[in-house]
């Protein structure tokens, strides 16, 4: 069975193709989201989703979240005794998402369909590919995660209606204009802003209330820890208040007293002005790119969790002169989109006529030097082939001129992104060609892209007076992992022992009544103590049912005394 997987910075889900509709998949806890958090124990067992991300503040350094961010890249971080790229922990969620499908379905997985941001450049996309490899998951495609929400929002039905997806999750913002046009999905422009989420929004209630709750500055003494993920955990129940009503109370506990504060929407709309504001940029650029008139765009679709928020859609709102459509769950459309794909490829009747095709997401060229206007030449600068947001597959052809008299050779890199200086784009790969010396821009070089579907680059050069041609393939260039490390790979992490599925809801109220034990001091630290022997000794006696009774006491007394939990 092939899986659709929206592996997310904040949170993942899966979901599957069955009887002609994408269906969500629920974790071991019952939900239908998996925060992307992986922690290591003292054993050294990693805990995935919940549990490890309210293990965080008690365990910082055993913890890590938001890892895609920097996915594709050498950064490593130490969890434990061992150290972890970003693959390798993509490798470990996408692993638990695997076995909660097999555990919803009774069948083996075998492939994945799994979503990107639209943004990802060609590293970040092959790195997400070799998480699944580590996982055990055959990639059959990479989606651009706009592009997913539109097949949820079912707009195959709708031809020649361009139409606009805003999705705002917990640290990106990705826009994408999408049209379809004789069956064929065609994502005609994408854009977006990789450091702008519903974290941001956070930090900006944070700042607004942070001298409000504590006139006498007495949280300076407090663990800066400890402290922030008090904040963050306030701020987040805030905001979702927020989302329901205009006002809500913000409200931390630290050393038996209580810092609160009631927070008014129009105030914090006011404090995120500027992050309200950072949210048309992206959405005029993908107007631009795709030429396309925001008259004509027939939807607004609202994808990701923060979308939620009802200031984000009356800036929506506003901006776009009407009202945004939300009729799929913001924060599942991904997930369910993938699994359309994934029907797709398993080739279910219902879905036969919908096709996919999808646009290159950033720019890609060559280096080249360019006259000066004074006799000299400027070098490292960047001229683009193909162009972003040029459907897939694409072929396109520049022609170029040598430089110097007699030169007998050309060399250059190859390179992608938006700046015109190449030092500031992303290398790929480079390449010589000979050339037959005669005076400059005598000689010309033709210099052949081809972009197909899976993101492999072919690169081909000729010089037609003579002949002479070189070819690149980009995606085996760049990567440096062959199968067999792969496999060394896929092993080492096999070995690392996973915290048994069936505990995973014990072990995230665990964590919770353990960090709670630590943020807070006298006598409420006192009662969670009480609480967490108790927890202790239910699970001592091993009988399901006394487990869960005390599991969901335990739940009741640490809402009361923390607020309900939202991750
Ligand atoms: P990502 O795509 O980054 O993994 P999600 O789409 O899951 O993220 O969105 C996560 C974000 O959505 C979090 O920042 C969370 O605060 C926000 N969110 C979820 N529900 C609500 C809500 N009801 N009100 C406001 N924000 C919400
Ligand atoms: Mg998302």
């Amino acid at each position: 069975m092939i899986i659709g997987i929206d592996l997310g910075t904040t949170n993942s889900a899966v979901a599957i193709w069955r009887d002609g509709e994408s269906v969500l998949v629920p974790n071991a806890l019952g939900d239908l989201l998996t925060p992307s958090a992986v922690s290591i124990t003292d054993t050294g067992e990693a805990l995935i989703g919940l549990a490890a991300r309210e293990r965080q503040p008690t365990h910082p350094k055993h913890t890590v979240t938001a890892f895609k961010r920097f996915i594709g890249t050498q950064q490593s971080v130490t969890l434990g005794k061992r150290k972890f790229d970003a693959e390798e922990l993509s490798a470990l969620v996408l692993r638990q998402l695997k076995a909660d499908a097999e555990a919803f379905t009774g069948e083996t997985v075998t492939g994945a369909v799994i979503t990107v941001p639209a943004y990802f450049n060609d590293r970040q996309r092959k790195a997400t590919r070799r998480a699944g490899d580590l996982a055990g998951l055959e990639v059959k495609r990479l989606v651009n995660e706009p592009t997913a929400a539109a097949l949820a929002f079912g707009i195959q039905t709708r031809e020649q209606e361009p139409f606009l997806v805003f999705d705002l999750g917990g640290g990106t913002f990705d826009v994408s204009i999408v049209e379809v046009f004789d069956g064929v999905v065609e994502v005609r422009a994408s854009s977006g802003d990789n450091r702008l989420g519903g974290e941001d929004f956070n930090e900006r209630l944070i700042d607004l209330v942070r001298a409000r709750i504590d006139p006498d500055k007495k949280l300076e003494k407090a663990d800066p820890v400890v402290l922030a993920e008090l904040l963050r955990a306030a701020a987040e129940r805030t905001r979702r208040k927020l989302s329901e009503s205009d006002e809500a109370e913000f409200a931390i506990v630290w050393k038996d007293e209580s810092f609160a504060t009631t927070v008014y929407a129009s105030a914090l709309e006011e404090a995120c002005a500027p992050l309200l504001q950072r949210l048309r940029d992206p959405v005029l650029r993908s107007l631009r790119d795709s030429n396309i008139r925001v008259e004509t765009l027939s939807e607004i679709v609202l994808v990701g969790g923060s979308t939620r928020m009802p200031i984000v859609r009356k800036a929506i709102t506003r901006m776009f002169g009407r009202f945004p459509n939300a009729t799929v769950h913001p924060d599942h459309a991904v997930a369910l989109g993938a699994a359309v794909q994934a029907g797709l490829l398993s080739r279910d009747v219902a879905l036969d006529e919908v096709r996919l095709t999808d646009v290159c997401p950033f720019t890609l060229g060559i280096e080249v030097a360019e006259g000066d206007g004074r006799g000299g030449y400027r070098e490292g600068i960047f001229s683009p082939i193909i162009d972003r947001n040029t459907p897939i597959p694409a072929s396109r052809v520049n022609s170029y001129h040598t430089l110097a008299d007699n030169q007998r050779e050309i060399h250059f890199g190859i390179y992608q992104g938006e700046a015109r200086e190449v030092a500031s784009n992303v290398k790929l790969g480079e390449m010589r060609i000979q050339v037959p010396p005669k005076p400059r821009g005598e000689v010309s070089i033709e210099c052949r892209f081809t972009y197909d579907t899976s993101g492999m680059l072919d690169v081909d050069v000729s010089v037609p007076s003579t002949g002479v041609t070189r070819s690149l393939v980009i995606m085996d260039q760049s990567d440096p992992l062959t199968e067999k490390q792969i496999a060394e790979r896929r092993d080492a992490l096999a070995a690392i022992k996973v915290h048994p599925r069936e505990e995973s809801e014990n072990a995230a109220v665990r964590a919770r009544a353990a960090r709670c034990y630590e943020s807070f001091l006298g006598r409420e630290r006192d009662i969670v103590g009480q609480w967490l022997s108790t927890f202790d000794g239910a699970l001592d006696s091993q009988d399901p049912r006394t487990i869960r009774e005390a599991r969901e006491q335990l739940v009741t007394a640490l809402d009361s005394l923390e607020g309900e939990r939202f991750l």
